[in-house]
């Protein structure tokens, strides 16, 4: 008798992984509400069935999101950049070829993962930690530092707790993540040299997504986009005389090219801008001296391009 035949089920539901519980949970979740995604929850928590599109969540912890999506078991996710450099750099290590790569970066969950040296040392630069143990829970990103800047120390690969290191004598100094530098001051160490700065990205597959999913996948990425892109954006409306766009124009460097259209018949146009940046009082009183009239700032909810 022959064996039965096996076969994959083709998934026709976009998987996406985010942080169970940290500092990624809340903000990854917001983000993807906003993108008009609402889950029916599971009691467990740990798979969310999408209702509103289909588009389900899986609650992990963040280290495992690149090998789920190495592995196919997800889609997309989101990460920190950190997590997601360190295993794509520990699979260059081993010879093996990236199967994850970074979408798209998202705007929150910012930090840098630093070399900190205790206060007393006066740092003069990398060649200082030659012979030095360091202590991190990123040995991957650590080596290729070292590597790029032609020092040799041996690293000491910890889970966590890497900050204390120092003290209990484990290590000479560390690499770790730091945001506000109240941990490292705690410790007595100071951060010296930034190794990579991270921000929560979207985490994908290098190769292309299977049929079923591109276009659901196609769906997320762009309304993630829109949300994105215009999470700092404010509409401005005002008038100004045509003469005037001269000296207007040049203030909103940050805007999209503005819409215009005239009103009254006098050389008066009405402009319609969306800002990028942050439209502050100063600057509407800088726009209201090179000629501008009737400024309004406006919230954006959302856009597609
Ligand atoms: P898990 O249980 O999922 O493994 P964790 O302890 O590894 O959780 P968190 O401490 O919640 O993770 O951090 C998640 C991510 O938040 C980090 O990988 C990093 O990208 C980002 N982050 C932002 N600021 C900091 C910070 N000061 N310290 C650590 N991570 C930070
Ligand atoms: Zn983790």
């Amino acid at each position: 008798m022959s064996p039965p035949i096996q076969m994959t089920p083709v998934r026709d539901r976009l998987r996406v992984a985010i942080q169970k519980n940290g500092r990624l949970s809340d903000p990854a979740r917001a983000l993807l509400s906003s993108c008009g995604l609402s889950w029916r929850e599971s009691p467990d928590k740990l798979f969310c069935y999408g209702e509103s599109a289909p588009v389900d969540l899986l609650l992990v912890r963040d280290d495992d999101i690149p090998g789920l999506i190495a592995s196919g078991l997800c889609d997309l996710g989101v990460v920190g950049r950190n997590v997601l450099d360190e295993q794509m750099s520990d699979q260059r290590g081993k010879g093996r070829e990236a199967s994850v790569r970074e979408m798209r970066a998202l705007g929150f969950g910012g930090c840098r993962l630093s070399i900190a040296v205790p206060n007393e040392w006066e740092w003069s630069g990398p060649a200082m930690l030659a012979g030095k143990r360091l202590a991190t829970s990123y040995p991957a990103l650590l080596r290729d530092w070292l590597a790029l800047n032609g020092v040799e120390a041996d690293i000491v690969e910890l889970s966590g707790s890497v900050e204390i290191a120092p003290r209990l004598g484990q290590a000479d100094a560390i690499c770790d993540l730091v945001s506000s530098g109240a941990t490292l001051a705690a410790n007595q160490l100071k951060a010296v040299e930034d190794i990579l700065q991270s921000e929560a990205v979207i985490a994908g597959p290098v190769r292309d997504f299977d049929p079923a999913l591109a276009g659901i996948a196609e769906m997320l990425l762009r309304r993630l986009d829109g949300v994105v892109k215009i999470r700092d954006s404010k509409l401005l409306m005002f008038q100004a005389p045509r003469a005037a766009l001269g000296d207007v124009l040049p203030l909103l460097p940050d805007a999209e090219p503005p819409t215009m259209y005239p009103v009254d018949g006098e050389g008066m146009l009405a402009l319609q801008a969306l800002c990028h940046g942050v439209v502050t009082w100063q600057r509407l009183e800088e726009l209201k001296r090179a000629g501008a009239r009737g400024l309004m700032v406006l919230p954006v909810e959302r856009m597609l391009a």
